[in-house]
């Protein structure tokens, strides 16, 4: 009964996806959305569990099987644009499948629940940037550069309106073409920023077009990083570990940066007190 309770969240993530796999397989008639949830809900569940058993690569065992199969299976194997311009190019041509049910699940009702774990667990992008040396960020937060998010957010979609209203031929090559020079721009726009403000997670920060779907709906999520006031000493241990720079000794959904929490568990882990829980 002890190990049922202590290994409930990976069962119950699992369970999750493994509904949505099953839902999804019978809705649709194809088998690839029961193994798609199966394999990423196995592999979610999977990190949980080494990460109760104190497993200190847990996360980046989930954001490789992840981020890789993504990228490399669905994207460039599968032919399968899985970027922001993949979901308006479904979107516009009104199939429901793919990158429209990755986004609605992942990025737009997943963050209710899980906030934005997707950033923390599964994100290829990230899966790259979290290699680099800048764990914890070395230079302050520019909120003005966070603007810039619409910016790329407006391109992507104005780019695949325009092939529509253009009426271009050969679509589903051209997106996968954009998927390769897409993702090879953002790791050379990760990386690059990372570098120059000394700080892994800067694109994500000011760049990410996803974070526009992303950061309202982690508004309300279930899953927060809260903090027991009796037993904080305001050490500020927690706050010097944050990738995303929150406010986690505020418990308000207010907080500052607080639809930034990637769910990483670094404060949790830190707090010599064990005063921030999940
Ligand atoms: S903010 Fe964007 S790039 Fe960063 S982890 Fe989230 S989805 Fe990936
Ligand atoms: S360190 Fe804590 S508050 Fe910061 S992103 Fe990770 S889980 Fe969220
Ligand atoms: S690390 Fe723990 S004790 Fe220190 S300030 Fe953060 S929550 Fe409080």
């Amino acid at each position: 009964m002890k190990t049922l309770k202590k290994y409930s969240s990976p069962i119950f993530m699992f369970a999750l996806f493994e509904t949505i796999a099953v839902g999804l397989w019978l809705w649709s008639g194809n088998l690839f959305y029961l193994f798609n949830f199966t394999y990423i809900g196995g592999f979610i569940a999977l990190g949980v569990t080494l990460y109760i058993r104190r497993f200190r690569y847990a996360r980046l065992v989930v954001q490789l099987g992840v981020g890789l199969y993504m990228l490399v299976y669905l994207g460039l194997i599968h032919g399968e644009n899985m970027q922001i311009e993949g979901f308006w190019y479904y979107l516009f041509s009104g199939v429901f499948e793919a990158a429209t049910i990755h986004y609605l699940i992942a990025k737009i009702a997943g963050p209710l629940i899980f906030g934005r774990g997707w950033c923390g667990y599964a994100c290829w992008t990230a899966m790259v940037l979290d290699l680099l040396p800048f764990k914890q960020p070395q230079t302050p937060r520019r909120p003005r550069l966070g603007r810039l998010r619409y910016l790329v957010f407006g391109i992507s979609l104005v780019f695949v309106a325009a092939l529509f209203l253009a009426q271009v031929r050969q679509m589903e090559a051209i997106m996968f073409r954009s998927f390769v020079v897409g993702n090879l721009l953002y790791y050379i726009a990760g990386v690059g920023l990372a570098f120059h403000f000394r700080d892994n997670r800067a694109f994500c920060k000011y760049l990410c077009p996803i974070t526009v779907f992303l950061k309202p709906m982690s508004y309300y999520s279930l899953s927060r990083v809260k903090v027991d006031a009796e037993k904080c000493i305001g050490c500020g241990k927690c706050q010097k570990v944050c990738p995303m720079d929150v406010d986690m000794l505020d418990n308000a959904r207010s907080r500052k940066n607080g639809t930034e929490c990637i769910l990483c568990m670094q404060c949790v882990d830190h707090c010599p007190k064990g005063a921030l829980k999940t």
